[in-house]
């Protein structure tokens, strides 16, 4: 895991670098409090190490920066005090430091304290991944798409141009549980949502929005190359044979469209692109249907 020390003496960087060299760290220097806090943005550490007495920045001021900073409040910071002054330490660990090491360093305390920062960021990243990601699909969960598509949004907003949906549903699908069983249904999800990944771009964003219900977000796209995504991974499900509890399953899926243009929230998009689902299920299913134009409002 890469561990960032910020510290303005070239000494103390040294001796904390040679301490911790068996421990399998990417270790990245700073020497000062800008320049730590400019390599924290670039590098993204998992953890920094950081020297409370620098002439450019304190690290109390360092720390404060940093916790104030959305992308980089969850690493964990370490204060290293030469004072071993308990008002400093309370201060530190106030301010949202996890722990501190006084120097003169102690290499076994320092590489324990080291440790157990590491280990519960890593528990924490694996929190925050499970708080966004579908277990059964690996894709994006619905509170991690209806995060994006927020931001999406506001950039919409602030930049102008497009941003289209596209919302899937599976057709009679619990059918298929009735009859393959619930681990069956569950394969058709995974291989629904593998075909799915495979016909987006980078630069899509596919999600289970639901249970047999599926959205991908196409940013900077209108309506028309929702519908062409759409069209591919119809005919791509409509052909693929899923193989589970000894069968040959096949299914069909239903998709509507929409697009920013004309609506007011990402809500709104989300409904439209429902209405146009509900429209693909009413038309007999296994089809793609755009949204209706949306009504002018009246001035
Ligand atoms: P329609 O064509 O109108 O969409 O019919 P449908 O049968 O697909 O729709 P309905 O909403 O009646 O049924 C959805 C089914 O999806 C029922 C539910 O048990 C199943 N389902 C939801 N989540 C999961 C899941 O995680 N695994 C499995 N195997 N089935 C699920
Ligand atoms: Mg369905
Ligand atoms: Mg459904």
């Amino acid at each position: 895991m890469k561990t960032l020390i910020i510290d303005d003496s070239p000494d103390a960087l040294a001796v904390a670098k040679a301490r911790l060299a068996k421990e399998n760290l990417d270790i990245v220097c700073a020497a000062g409090g800008q320049e730590g806090l400019a390599t924290a943005r670039r590098e993204r550490p998992d953890l920094i190490l950081l020297d409370l007495d620098m002439p450019d920045m304190s690290g109390f001021d360092v720390c404060r920066a940093l916790k104030a900073d959305a992308a980089l409040c969850m690493i964990p910071v370490i204060f290293l005090t030469g004072s071993g002054s308990t008002a400093d330490k309370v201060k530190g660990l106030d301010l949202g430091a996890v722990d501190y090491v006084t120097k003169p360093f102690d290499a076994v305390e320092l590489k324990a304290r080291v440790r157990a920062a590491l280990r519960t960021k890593h528990l924490q990243d694996l929190l925050a991944k499970y708080a966004q990601v579908d277990p059964l699909t690996e894709l994006w969960n619905r509170r991690a798409l209806e995060e994006r598509l927020r931001q999406e949004w506001a950039r919409l907003q602030r930049y102008g141009g497009a941003l289209a949906l596209l919302m899937a549903d599976l057709d009679h699908f619990k059918a298929v549980n009735d009859t393959y069983g619930h681990p069956a249904g569950d394969q058709v999800l995974r291989d629904t949502a593998a075909i799915l990944v495979s016909q987006c771009r980078e630069s899509d964003l596919p999600a289970r929005y639901g249970g047999e219900e599926f959205v991908v977000v196409l940013p900077t796209h209108c309506a028309q190359d929702a519908a062409a995504l759409a069209e591919r991974c119809r005919r791509k499900i409509e052909t693929a044979r899923v193989q589970a509890s000894g069968a040959e399953i096949h299914v069909t899926a239903s998709f509507g469209v929409a697009d920013s243009i004309g609506l007011s929230t990402p809500e709104d998009l989300i409904r439209a692109a429902d209405e146009a689902l509900y429209l693909a299920k009413s038309d007999g299913r296994n089809c793609v249907r755009p949204a209706s134009a949306p009504v002018p409002a009246a001035s």
